[in-house]
């Protein structure tokens, strides 16, 4: 079997809708399970809908049209989305009355997205004569826990999911990003999400290999809205993916790899736009053939610098330390440390006030927004003597001052700090080092 997962732009419109339907057709042989996200735009809507209702205006009309558009285009019948079309309204008068937009409301709410975009789909396939139904992806058994708004699926999962997902005739065309956790209540992924679920369900279904179907040529050497010459790569490791997708690059979900991992599935991704052009295979081992396969990066980043005597000789202080922020639920992205100071960084300040007043009775605590991780992502890296003086030089000519660094013991990405303000440039810097056509590659020894 094989995962076919269609992300927003790739079912945008009816014409890349048709371009869906062709390419399940050619994968029939290898019974397809399709993966689909919202309409390229919809989830963002959904999001300020939701907004809006918190502050007493509802308006369902841009979002009908949005769809209408598509299922007229299409000729598929538009009773597809009656019946979520009156439950999102009910949804949206719910929220407005009780002036409350809780995270389980807005998993709910964003939740339509997928759920209106599978059944415009499944609709059409079966137009074209491909035997298809739309299911979500929750009534198929994607239990997740209740972290509204970035769910992970229990173990459960993988075994119900595989029962029923065989169990359906013709093409599933599932969900793509939301499940169900156990109370019920519908959960999402993330942004990005349908990534995720595709490898998810991939792994229950044991499927030969799960195709991300976007709109770039694979997995590129940079961001190309950054570097508008930017490669596709070939072939990437499962540890070189799993660093890329967690540093920005949201090509991929950040957890996309890891059902894959579990099971040793390949990871295909493809161009809807460009379907012959071969894309980029993600495999447990590749040839090590270039030393670094790409940059990443995360932007919008807080550096905490937590500095304190107390650390010097003591045990438990680093325990401390970790127990509050896992207590408050922040998220670690990079840590450094020193003899008496520790810096970390985190992408989200829900929470950080509370933790830093809690830092601050045992420590000297700063934090300071607007920073940036860069990702210098290859299994090479660790082989290599050049990289951290190409690096270094590179921002040292565009006078970028590097604030952290850290080289994993995976040895398979070396990450560093810098200004938000200075991320385009150090990423283009970078590119230009370890990309140039000009520059000869830099062999790994071996
Ligand atoms: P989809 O809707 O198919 O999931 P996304 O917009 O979420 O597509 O992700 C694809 C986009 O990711 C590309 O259009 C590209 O602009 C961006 N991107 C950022 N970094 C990379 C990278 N390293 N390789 C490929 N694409 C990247
Ligand atoms: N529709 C969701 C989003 O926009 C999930 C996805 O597209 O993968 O983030
Ligand atoms: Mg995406």
């Amino acid at each position: 079997m094989l995962v076919l997962k269609f992300g927003g732009t790739s079912v945008g419109d009816a014409e890349r809708i048709r371009t869906v339907a062709d390419l399940v057709r050619q994968a029939l042989p290898k019974r397809p399970v399709v993966v689909a996200s919202a309409h390229k735009g919809v989830t963002d809507m959904l999001f300020r809908m939701g907004q809006e209702a918190l502050h007493g205006k509802i308006n369902l009309e841009p979002l009908r049209e949005r769809h209408l558009k598509i299922i007229r285009d299409l000729g598929v019948p538009e009773t597809v989305m009656e019946n979520l079309l009156d439950e999102l309204a009910n949804l949206l008068q719910g929220i407005s009355m009780v002036k409350e937009l809780t995270p389980r409301t807005k998993d709910y709410v964003a939740s339509f997205g997928e759920r209106l975009s599978v059944r415009t789909i499944a609709a059409y396939l079966a137009q074209a004569g491909i035997p298809a139904k739309a299911v979500d992806a929750f009534d198929l058994g994607l239990i997740t826990d209740s972290n509204f708004g970035a769910a992970n699926p229990l173990p459960e999962a993988d075994q119900i999911m595989h029962w029923n997902i065989r169990r359906i005739e013709g093409v599933p065309v599932i969900t793509g990003y939301v499940g169900k956790d156990k109370n019920g209540d519908i959960t999402t992924l993330g942004r990005n999400g349908s990534d995720y679920s595709a490898t998810i369900i991939g792994a229950a279904i044991g499927a030969e290999e799960v195709q991300i179907w976007t709109d770039v040529d694979g997995v590129m050497t940079t961001d190309p809205d950054i570097v508008p010459h930017a490669r596709p790569l070939d072939q990437m490791s499962f540890a070189e993916a799993g660093e890329l997708a967690y540093y920005g690059g949201r090509v991929l979900h950040p957890s996309t790899l890891i059902p894959a991992i579990r099971k040793d599935i390949p990871v295909r991704v493809l161009n809807t736009f460009k379907p012959e052009s071969k894309g980029t295979v993600i495999l447990r081992q590749t040839p090590i053939k270039q030393v670094v396969k790409s940059i990443g990066y995360k932007d919008d980043l807080f550096l905490i610098t937590i500095v304190s005597t107390r650390m010097l000789m003591h045990y438990g202080f680093m325990a401390k330390i970790f127990e509050i922020f896992g207590r408050h639920r922040i998220v670690i992205d990079m840590i450094a440390t020193s003899e008496v100071s520790v810096s970390l960084t985190t992408d989200s300040d829900v929470n950080l006030d509370q933790a830093v007043k809690e830092l601050s009775q045992i420590a000297e605590v700063t934090v300071e927004p607007g920073k940036a991780i860069i990702c210098v992502v290859g299994e090479g890296i660790k082989r290599s003597l050049e990289v951290p003086s190409l690096v270094f030089g590179a921002l040292r000519e565009r006078n970028i001052k590097v604030q952290m660094i850290s080289q994993g013991s995976t040895q398979v990405n070396l990450a560093l700090l810098v200004d938000s303000a200075n991320v385009v440039d150090a990423v283009q810097a970078l590119h230009d080092s370890f990309f140039d056509v000009q520059k000869p590659v830099i062999p790994a020894l071996p």
